[in-house]
């Protein structure tokens, strides 16, 4: 198994488990490689198989995992083209986000321009834990429905 100049292990398998993309946003997570120890925006979670425990490392660099198979990476970079256009659009264009008051609901609408209420024009459905962080940095009007 190949790392550049890693700090991972290589006697070990990595699988990769998840991706997360910051968006520039320090203290919201992982912003350094555990592998190379470079800053990163597109981050691959990736588990070892002997130690069981996760690793915050760079999507390139887990593209250097053999253990990984390319579609996997492939697939992540996808999504976190598609995440780092969403974190764009939140920065740059969101007015509004609407969440539910319920518990059990986590699902928020994310609009274009300043609402009161929930309304059918263009907008955007998402999971709201996993941008809570980023939209509580940002001057985003949030409205519990
Ligand atoms: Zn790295």
């Amino acid at each position: 198994m190949k790392a550049i100049n890693g700090m991972l292990r290589v006697d070990q398998k990595y699988s990769l488990i998840g991706n997360d993309y910051l968006g520039g946003f320090e203290g919201s997570g992982y912003s350094q490689c555990e592998n190379c120890g470079k800053p990163i925006a597109n981050i691959a979670m990736v588990k070892g198989s002997d130690d069981a425990k996760t690793y915050h490392i760079g999507i390139d660099c887990a593209s250097t995992l053999t253990s990984i198979n390319p579609n996997e990476i492939l697939q992540a970079k996808k999504e976190l083209a598609r995440k780092a256009k969403f974190v764009k659009f939140l920065k740059t264009e969101c007015k509004t986000v609407i969440i539910s008051g319920k518990p059990d609901n986590d699902t928020a609408w994310a609009y274009s321009k300043e609402v009161e209420k929930w309304e059918s024009f263009w907008r955007i459905r998402f999971v709201y834990s996993f941008w809570k962080n980023i939209i509580s940095k940002l001057n985003i009007r949030l409205i519990v429905d």
